[in-house]
Parts: structure tokens; C-alpha cells; sequence
């Protein structure tokens, strides 16, 4: 693109009702959040356990702080790599009960760091249809060849891997995708792994912190381990402060840390932010009450929306997508709720597969039920009208 056409391509955006704009919030992370100076009911963030405006994490940065300073200086490789990330990867590999862990600037960052770091040009990656960005993006920086198959869709992986014998491969999935709040089949991934010697990939962002005995992520929930498996875990969501980490067994954490160019090219995460994690991780470990009330959540919102003329999506994680269908219906509901203070964003094409536009509600345990039915009410009152309820003043 040349530089004259940007404001020709802007134009485009905004008469195609693309153009993204970024609400401001102030104040910590709740349920209840201040967004461009009104308070509103919020199911939109990846704050699952309610653990972003913690005091307890807000109170270990504040020491790490005096300790630490700001700034990690460097790269890891050079000098950032403080004491405090080293007891962070100790814990994060307990945490997931694998033998190591490594800690990255982000989720985005670790995706792109894994799979070219494991896959090159001559190999073949197996992706799901519905995979986050970052994997699609990471596959693509890998220059393998890319095969994606149907969502979920096991058989097809299977016969598609048996035409590539004799290569190098990697099945990449997500655990629970992002947009649809279901699981992927991992046990019978891993088996088609075992028999075509191939890896599996893990994305477990919407995983780590909620699902698993004691939140260890979708491993311990389907009681998998492999040496063939590399976990791929977020920091920004259940642990609700900012980063990720990659685990797996010995020798494949040693080569990503010796090969994974997003590790090793860019300056270490500030000290602070894992003193916070390391008290998110113990939160996560020793309040069961937080997934046991998200779960109660789920339910609550699955029995309360059943029967309507929207469906919700097959899902019990915190990820409930009503799917409305067409996308300016979509859009006007967002709008409506939003103007009776309530914050559900609505997800279209091509985010989404054409005809599943939806208005994805995310749950946290710090959600009260009345918080959860003031949604629920709003909600079936619009759906039996067959028009949105009239703002209230
Ligand atoms: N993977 C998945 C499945 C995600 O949903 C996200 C974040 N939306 C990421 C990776 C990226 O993680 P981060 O926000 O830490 O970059």
C-alpha cells in the first residue's frame, strides 16, 4: 500500500462499519468497571477468577517495586532474567506439573516463538480451523506448510497426516477456543501423535487457572502427558496480570531457550509483574472456591438462556457465545445493552465462520449472581419481544 491511498483505505473501513474503536477504562479491572466515565456490568474480560484488581498481586509488586525497580533492563539472555522470574518458571512448571517452564513477554509472543522454533520449511503443521491468531500467525513465520483442517474435525487430521509421511509434523490446536468456549479433542490428538511421530502444540490460554485439579489447565483435565506435548499457557487471563510461558520436558525447554527468537530478542518482562504472578499462582492453587463459583456461573447462565430463539454455544468454560446469527442484529443488541450499561461485546465475521455472529459473554468469579441476572433477564425480555427492551432512563 502506498502512503496516498491510506486515507481512501481508512474510509473503506469506516463505511464498511469496520472500524474498531478502543473504549477508555479507568480504575482496576471488576465486573463493575468505569468505561468513558459510566459504570458499567462487564462480560467481556479474561479476568476469570477475579484476580486482576487483587490487592494481594497489587500488594507483591508494590514490594517486588522497592526491591526490583521497573525495568528488567535487557533480554533475558544478557541481564534480565531476575531471580524472581526464576522462582516464577519454578512455579509455573509445578503449577502445570511439567519438568520446566519459561516465561514470555506474552501469549502472542510465545506462539511466535515456539512453532518456527520447532517447525521449518520442509515440515507440516496441522491446524484447527478456528485457532487464535497467534498460532495462524506463528505457523506462517514458521514457512512450513500450513494444512488446516475442519474444526475439531480428528479423522480428517488423521488422514490428512497420513499423506505426510516421512515429514516432520505438528498438530497445533488451542485447548478451549477462544470464540466458542468448547475444548479441543487433546486425548485423541495425542494419540494421532503417537502413531504419525508427530508433536502436539497447546495453546492452553483460556485453560491455565480454570480447568484441571487445582487449575493446572487442560493437561490435568484430561490427564494427558507426553514428551510430545509443548504447553503453551497465558498470564493475562485466570492469572490476571500480563505474560506467558511455554512447559514441556527438559530438552524441549532448553531449545526454546536457545532457539525461540521471541524469547531471546527482546528485553525481559519488569520483575514486578511476576512477583505479582507468583501471588496469582498461589491464589489459583489454594482458593478452589473461585473455579467452583465460575462454574456455578456457567450453569446459571446456560439454564437461564436455554429455550431462547438464540442459541448459546455448546460450552461449560467461563466463554458463553450466545450465537444471534446475523451480524447487524448482533451489532444493535451490543448497542442496546450497552446503553442500558451493560457490556457484552458482539463478535462478527470475519472473526467468526459468516452467519455465527454473537455476542460473546465472558464470566468471572468475581460475577454476583444478581450481576448474572440482571444479563439473563435483559436478555430473554429481547428475545421474546423480538426487539431490543427500551433503554432504561
Ligand atoms: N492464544 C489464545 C488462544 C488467546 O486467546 C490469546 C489472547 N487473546 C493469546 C494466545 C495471546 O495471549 P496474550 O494476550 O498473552 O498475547
Amino acid at each position: 500500500m502506498r502512503r496516498a491511498e491510506l486515507p481512501s483505505r481508512l474510509r473503506e473501513l469506516e463505511q464498511a462499519g469496520l472500524m474498531r474503536r478502543r473504549r477508555r477504562v479507568e480504575g482496576p479491572q471488576s465486573p463493575h468497571l468505569r468505561v468513558d466515565g459510566a459504570t458499567v456490568l462487564a462480560f467481556c474480560s479474561n479476568d476469570y477468577l477475579g484476580l486482576a484488581g487483587h490487592p494481594e498481586l497489587a500488594a507483591a509488586a508494590r514490594r517486588a517495586l522497592d526491591d526490583f525497580g521497573v525495568g528488567a533492563g535487557a533480554s533475558a539472555h544478557i541481564s534480565g532474567h531476575t531471580s524472581l522470574h526464576e522462582e516464577l518458571e519454578r512455579r509455573l512448571a509445578r503449577a502445570v506439573r511439567l519438568p520446566r517452564a519459561l516465561h514470555f513477554s506474552t501469549g502472542y509472543m510465545a506462539n511466535l516463538g515456539v512453532l518456527p522454533a520447532l517447525a521449518g520449511p520442509g515440515d507440516v503443521i496441522f491446524s484447527d480451523r478456528l485457532n487464535h491468531a497467534s498460532l495462524i500467525d506463528a505457523a506462517r513465520l514458521s514457512r512450513s506448510e500450513v494444512v488446516v483442517y475442519p474444526h475439531r474435525d480428528v479423522e480428517a487430521v488423521d488422514r490428512q497426516m497420513a499423506q505426510q509421511l516421512n515429514r516432520s509434523k505438528l498438530i497445533v490446536t488451542d485447548a478451549v477456543f477462544s470464540m466458542d468456549g468448547d475444548l479441543a479433542p487433546l486425548p485423541q490428538l495425542l494419540e494421532l501423535c503417537e502413531r504419525h511421530d508427530a508433536w502436539l502444540i497447546v495453546d492452553d490460554a483460556h485453560g491455565f487457572g480454570v480447568l484441571g485439579e487445582n487449575g493446572a489447565g487442560s493437561l490435568s483435565h484430561w490427564g494427558l502427558s507426553s514428551e510430545r506435548i509443548v504447553y503453551i499457557g497465558t498470564l493475562g487471563k485466570a492469572a490476571g496480570v500480563f505474560g506467558a510461558f511455554v512447559a514441556g520436558d527438559d530438552d524441549a525447554i532448553e531449545w526454546l531457550v536457545q532457539r525461540a527468537r521471541t524469547y531471546m530478542f527482546t528485553t525481559a518482562t519488569p520483575p514486578v509483574l511476576a512477583a505479582a504472578l507468583l501471588a496469582a499462582l498461589q491464589l489459583i492453587e489454594t482458593e478452589p472456591w473461585r473455579r467452583q463459583r465460575l462454574t456455578a456461573l456457567v450453569e446459571r447462565v446456560r439454564a437461564g438462556l436455554s429455550g431462547l430463539r438464540w442459541q448459546l454455544a455448546p460450552s461449560d468454560t467461563a466463554i458463553q457465545p450466545l450465537i444471534i446469527g446475523d451480524n447487524s442484529e448482533a451489532m444493535s443488541l451490543m448497542d442496546s445493552l450497552r446503553q442500558d450499561g451493560i457490556l457484552v461485546p458482539a463478535i462478527r465475521p470475519p472473526t467468526v465462520p459468516p452467519g455465527t455472529a454473537r455476542l460473546r459473554i465472558s464470566l468471572s468469579a468475581a460475577h454476583r449472581d444478581q450481576d448474572v441476572d440482571r444479563l439473563l433477564d435483559w436478555l430473554r425480555s429481547a428475545a421474546q419481544s423480538g426487539r431490543m427492551p427500551k433503554p432504561s432512563a
